[in-house]
């Protein structure tokens, strides 16, 4: 039994474990094993994994999370893993976007081969592979030996959680003590799920965007981004149906989310019994009576909090969050990550 801190109160539970314990990691595989879900730390946010070899955690993981099948899940491998295990006749970039961005924050979608059981690509011929750089989910790949599906740990539709604590909150009512755990790994470093690029075509296409960007990819693949007729960012940023986490809405709290430029705020009354919780940079004034839950000095800032802003304002029970966008910078990818989660969150 443990108990953890969630900002105003402690959660008891025995389903989150404190990693730095030695036999945790063991239980773990163990439990992975027998169809059990363990929610593991990531750079990103928090994952909900299952064996990818077995159907009943796989079955789980979408029951959790009350996902529906036809969603598919990211595949998450060890950094030193072989790629032609899980796909195939891929284009001849992808080993050099391995060697550069793994581990790390970069989902590839590529042509998969059998291996990968069809419940897992949502019956689609691709399937989306990762390798997170989080310390505990590498150590859990080696050990395993074979691939985790992660989803994010929250309800389908939900805001992604970004600490254990986050996690329990979601999906503690879904979990079973006895067969599933949270792995308690502290607070994700970037807080925003990882950039996913199409890797079927000739040229890579970004289906989500996060912390990797175009630029990124482009010292990389320098040849590919000149290929474009000399429109360089043009790699293709286009929107994709198949992505979930590309529906309208998404990152959705409770509260109402809507979107305003700074110079607005004045406009809204936030009253005793209706408190606006406000999402902006720091530079931003707090209206008189409004509640602040996130005031970041930076892009980084702005990712790593902002989901545990969301959760905050439906623990305070508030209403309506405003949130200001940072600018859309193609030269700074988190400010695309940011405004496309906080886009996605106003349209729940
Ligand atoms: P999450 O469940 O929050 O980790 O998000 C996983 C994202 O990866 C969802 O948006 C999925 O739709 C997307 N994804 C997984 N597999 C594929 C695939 N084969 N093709 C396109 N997107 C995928
Ligand atoms: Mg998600």
């Amino acid at each position: 039994m443990s108990s953890i801190w969630a900002g105003d109160y402690w959660i008891v539970s025995n389903l989150i474990q404190d990693v730095s314990r030695p036999a945790v990691l063991e239980q773990a595989v163990a439990r992975l094993h027998g169809g059990g879900l363990v929610a593991i730390p990531t750079e990103t946010v928090y994952g909900l994994a299952a064996d990818v070899q077995s159907q009943t955690g796989v079955a789980r993981v979408f029951a959790a999370k009350g996902r529906p099948a036809d969603h598919p899940l990211i595949l998450h491998v060890a950094a030193d893993s072989v790629l032609a295990q899980w796909a195939q006749d891929y284009p001849d970039y992808v080993p050099k976007l391995v060697a550069a961005f793994w581990p790390g924050p970069l989902t590839l979608v590529l042509p998969r081969t059998n291996a990968v059981p069809d419940t897992v690509t949502g019956g689609q011929d691709t399937v989306a592979v990762r390798s997170p750089a989080h310390p505990v989910a590498q150590e859990l790949l080696d050990r395993l030996s074979s691939g985790l599906v992660a989803p994010s740990a929250n309800r389908f539709g939900g805001v992604s959680p970004t600490s254990a604590a986050a996690v329990l909150s979601e999906l503690g009512a879904y979990l079973d003590p006895q067969r599933d755990l949270i792995l308690d790994g502290g607070n994700c470093h970037l807080g925003l799920e990882s950039t996913i690029l199409d890797c079927t075509g000739a040229c890579p296409q970004v289906l989500r965007p996060g912390a990797i960007g175009l630029g990124d990819i482009a010292v990389i693949l320098p040849d590919l981004l000149t290929g474009q007729a000399g429109q360089p960012g043009s790699l293709g940023e286009g929107p994709v149906p198949r992505v979930s986490g590309a529906l309208d809405s998404h990152y959705s709290p409770r509260a109402t989310v809507r979107l305003a430029a700074a110079t607005q705020l004045e406009g809204w009354e936030s009253t005793q019994s209706r408190q606006i919780g406000l999402i902006a940079d720091h530079a931003t004034r707090t209206p008189a009576g409004w509640r602040r839950l996130l005031a970041p000095a930076s892009l980084t800032e702005f990712a790593r909090g902002l989901y545990g802003a969301l959760r905050a304002a439906d623990e305070l029970a508030l209403a309506e969050v405003v949130a200001v966008l940072p600018a859309a910078d193609p030269a700074e990818p988190l400010s695309l990550a940011i405004v496309d989660r906080l886009t996605r969150a106003a349209a729940g």
